[in-house]
C-alpha cells in the first residue's frame, strides 16, 4: 500500500482570514516534509460529521477556531489536562483508529511568545491585569497562574463572566468593574488585553491607560493591526510591549510536531512569511 500523505487543517467559520495555513505550509516547506494544511469552513451543525470523516480522509489532526473551540470537546475521546482546565480545545490529533485527542495550546503559545520576545519578564514580579473574560482569557488565566503569578486583576464589560472565572479559578483572581479597569493598571507588572477591542473592524479599547508604568510588560492578543493602540500607548509610557502574532505562531508548534514529526521553530522568517 502506498504511504498516505499526512493532512492537517484548521476548522472554523469564517475561516478565509486564518493565518494558520500560511504558517503550517511554510514549516512543511522549510523542513522538506510531506503533507499539506488546508482551511476548512465548517458550520456548527456539520462539526461532528466532518470530525468523524477527517481521519478516514488522511487527516492526522486539525486546529480548531471560532466558533468550535468548546463544542469540539464533546467529540473528543481523550482530552488533555490543559484543555480540560480551559474548557476548550484548539488542537486535535487523530489516532490511527480514528479516535480524537483534544488539546489546548493557546496558553503554551502565549507564554512561549512572552519568553521569546521579553526574556527578562518575571511573571512573579507583581499582579497581572487581564482585560476580557471570553474564551481566550480562560487560557491566559490558566497560563499566568501556572507561571506563578500570585494575583490576577480581571476586568470584563460583562462582569458576571469575570465573576464566573473567579469562582472557577479561585481566590488569586480579583474582579474589577469595567468602568474601573484603568485603575488596575497602576498596580500591574503584567497587562494583557484578551478582548477583541482594538482589532480592525472592532471598537477601540477605551480603558484609560495613563496608569501604565514604565517597565510593565504589556501584551495584546489582537494582532491585526500588529501594533495596536494599546501597544503604542504602552510603548510611549516606557513599557515592554509584545504583539499577539507570536502567540498565534507558537500555539501552532505542538500540533505541527505531533502531526508531521518535526518541532518547528518560530523566528523572524516565520513572522515575515505569515504576515505576507
Ligand atoms: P470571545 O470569547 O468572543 O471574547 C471576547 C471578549 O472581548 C470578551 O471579554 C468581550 O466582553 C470583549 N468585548 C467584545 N466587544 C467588546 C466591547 N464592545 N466592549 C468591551 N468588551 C468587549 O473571543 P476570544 O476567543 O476570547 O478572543 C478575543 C480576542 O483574542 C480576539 O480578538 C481574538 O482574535 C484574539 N485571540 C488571539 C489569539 C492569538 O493567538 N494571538 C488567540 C486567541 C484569541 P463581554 O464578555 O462583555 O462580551
Amino acid at each position: 500500500m502506498k504511504q498516505k500523505i499526512p493532512l492537517a487543517g484548521v476548522i472554523g467559520s469564517p475561516i478565509a482570514q486564518s493565518k494558520s495555513p500560511r504558517l503550517h505550509r511554510h514549516w512543511l516547506r522549510r523542513y522538506g516534509l510531506r503533507g499539506d494544511y488546508v482551511p476548512l469552513h465548517v458550520e456548527p451543525e456539520n462539526l461532528e460529521t466532518v470530525l468523524r470523516a477527517m481521519p478516514k480522509m488522511g487527516f492526522v489532526g486539525a486546529n480548531v477556531t471560532i466558533p468550535h473551540k468548546v463544542a469540539v470537546m464533546q467529540f473528543a475521546d481523550q482530552i488533555s489536562d490543559r484543555a480540560t482546565l480551559v474548557g476548550a480545545a484548539n488542537t486535535l490529533i487523530f489516532k490511527d483508529d480514528g479516535r480524537i485527542f483534544a488539546d489546548n495550546t493557546d496558553g503554551y503559545g502565549f507564554m512561549a511568545n512572552l519568553r521569546q520576545q521579553a526574556p527578562e519578564w518575571d511573571p512573579k514580579a507583581g499582579p497581572a491585569a487581564v482585560l476580557g473574560a471570553g474564551g481566550a482569557a480562560r487560557a491566559i488565566i490558566v497560563a499566568l497562574a501556572d507561571a506563578g503569578v500570585t494575583e490576577i486583576l480581571l476586568s470584563n464589560r460583562t462582569r458576571a463572566k469575570a465573576d464566573a472565572l473567579r469562582s472557577e479559578f479561585g481566590a488569586r483572581i480579583r474582579v474589577v468593574d469595567w468602568v474601573q479597569a484603568g485603575n488596575m493598571l497602576e498596580d500591574a507588572t503584567t497587562v494583557v488585553n484578551t478582548t477583541s477591542l482594538g482589532m480592525v473592524g472592532q471598537p477601540d479599547l477605551r480603558v484609560p491607560l495613563d496608569g501604565l508604568r514604565a517597565g510593565t510588560l504589556v501584551t495584546d492578543l489582537v494582532y491585526n493591526p500588529l501594533r495596536t493602540p494599546l501597544l503604542e500607548a504602552a510603548q510611549a509610557a516606557g513599557c515592554v510591549t509584545v504583539d499577539g502574532l507570536g502567540m498565534l505562531l507558537h500555539q501552532g508548534v505542538p500540533g505541527f510536531e505531533r502531526w508531521f514529526g518535526t518541532r518547528p521553530e518560530v523566528d523572524e522568517e516565520t513572522r515575515r512569511v505569515v504576515l505576507g
